[in-house]
């Protein structure tokens, strides 16, 4: 029995199997009575009423055996579940990027994300401040993130000041705080009408390989493993989980674990300047007056946390766990404090921010001696902005290719860029190597070459019509 006579025969009517629908397709609304062929309940005309049984949709392989004390995994055949061009797996600032670019430049592009939303730590982190998106020259800022950065802030501030906060003159930077929800929505609209397809609630976990060329990547979820294959492959999972699997090498560093949150009704806070410090206060230092958002009612803010390993699940979880309490115990003191009554914890991060953990072994390990010498500008792919300490740079090419393996890219927070890492993770420099990480993996995949063998001048030319700052 094919899925059509199986849908046929428990009643999916036509509606379910017109041209191109899917499960899924038919949203579930009230009913009378239960449609043929349902197991719900005839008396819950709103949960009960669409459920139906369908075939199993993926068939699970021989688990792991213990064998001479070890436990191993046997050999099985993956499922092809996609074909595409180019692979971006993570959806971080990065990932949006490369997907919207790579599919503007005319690949046919996937998006496989973990979590059910797109922006990474900028959104489900709730990392609002877009940070280092201006030059600082004689006293005035220019923008130098621009391309699909500048188009995304510029969205967001249209999409009015809940959503963004406004420009700013041109004496500051320009470095709106965007409302986590919005930014969701303007990402998955701006991937949409590139014609990026996104997976969501697929891990990127292994990496189909010949030889050392990359063909796809295995991503696991409800359904177990399947593959997507692809010409070219972007890692932008902030933690190479891609380079890692293909054996590019890299080097892995520890940094703060940081976490956020967002205190609503402080638009109700009398207080003009924040209480004398307690001992039993665990974040002394956050006592909000005023929003620093959009939404005049929210405010949000974060803890740098402990340095530990950002890929240990002890770490992390650890992490998570202690960060909750001390918020929680802070917003019980502030609520006890005259003047904050009213103020609340609206919620809590849903991904916690290991701010770097591997960084690509990539074919030009850039760092602030290359920049100050300039020996790299002309295979300048974009430039970061100033990040306060240091003046605004261009980031080469080679910072985005591996210097093993070929058919990946990184973007991100993981690039080869080691003592940079804190400008270069910040979410404007990573749409910038975003950006040029999915245009270079389109270039490569239309041309049947490496991205190692891409010539920089091409990759530019494609950048600055663009609009991406080049210098
Ligand atoms: C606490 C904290 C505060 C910060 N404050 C600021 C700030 O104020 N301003 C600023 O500009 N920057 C700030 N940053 C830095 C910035 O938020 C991040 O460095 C930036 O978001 C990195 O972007 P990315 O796309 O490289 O990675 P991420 O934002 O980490 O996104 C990676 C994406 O990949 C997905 N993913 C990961 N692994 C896989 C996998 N195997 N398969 C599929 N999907 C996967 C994740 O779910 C995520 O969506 C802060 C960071 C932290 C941790």
């Amino acid at each position: 029995m094919d899925r059509r006579d199986f849908l046929k025969r428990f009643g999916l009517g036509a509606a379910s199997l017109g041209a191109g629908a899917a499960l899924g397709d038919e949203w579930v609304d009230a009913a009378k009575s239960l449609p043929e062929g349902s197991v719900g309940d005839p008396r819950n005309v709103w949960f009960g009423q669409r459920i139906f049984p369908i075939p199993h949709t993926i068939e699970d392989g021989p688990s792991c055996r213990i064998e001479n004390g070890k436990i191993v995994m046997p050999a099985r055949e993956v499922p092809v579940f996609h074909r595409a061009d180019v692979a971006v797996v993570g959806g971080g600032p990065a990932g949006f990027a490369a997907a919207v670019a790579s599919a503007r430049a005319g690949a046919k592009t996937v998006l496989i994300e973990k979590s059910g939303s797109l922006g990474g730590l900028f959104t489900n982190g709730m990392v609002l401040l877009m940070l280092c998106s201006s030059a600082r020259e004689d006293g005035k800022y220019r923008l130098v993130t621009r391309g699909i950065c500048e188009e995304f802030m510029t969205r967001a501030q249209k999409m009015g000041p809940y959503a963004s906060t406004g420009p700013v003159p041109e004496t500051r930077h320009w470095q709106p705080t965007v409302d986590p929800e919005a930014a969701k929505y303007l990402m998955d609209s701006m991937c949409a009408e590139a014609g990026v397809e996104t997976f969501f609630h697929a891990s990127g976990i292994d990496v189909v390989q010949e030889g050392d060329a990359v063909r796809g990547v295995v991503f696991s979820s409800k359904q177990g493993f399947q593959a997507v294959l692809a010409s070219q492959v972007v890692d932008c999972t902030g933690d190479g989980d891609v380079f890692f699997a293909a054996g590019c090498g890299y080097r892995q560093i520890t940094h703060g674990i940081g976490f956020t949150v967002r205190l609503g009704n402080i638009d109700k806070v009398t207080a003009k300047e924040k209480p004398p410090k307690r001992d039993d206060d665990p974040i002394p230092r956050r006592w909000p007056v005023r929003s620093n958002e959009g939404n005049p009612a929210t405010w949000w803010g974060g803890a740098l946390g402990p340095k530990g390993d950002g890929l240990s699940v002890r770490d992390l979880s650890r992490a998570e766990v202690e960060h909750r309490r001390r918020w929680w115990k802070h917003v019980e003191i502030m609520r006890g404090t005259p003047g904050w009554e009213k103020t609340f914890i609206l919620n809590t991060c849903s991904q916690i921010g290991p701010r770097a953990t591997r960084l690509l072994e990539s074919e030009v390990i850039f760092d602030r001696a290359a920049a100050a010498a300039g020996t790299e500008k002309d295979n300048a792919i974009g430039w970061f902005g100033d990040d306060g300490p240091h003046a605004a740079m261009p980031i080469p090419y080679g910072a985005l290719v591996p210097r093993r393996g070929d058919n990946v890219l990184a973007a991100g927070r993981c690039i080869g860029a080691p003592d940079t890492i804190d400008t270069f993770r910040l979410i404007c420099p990573c749409f910038v190597t975003g950006q040029a990480a999915g245009t270079a993996a389109a270039l490569a995949a239309a041309r049947s070459v490496t991205p190692r063998s891409l010539p920089v001048a091409d990759l530019r030319r494609r950048l600055a019509a663009d609009g991406v700052f080049l210098g």
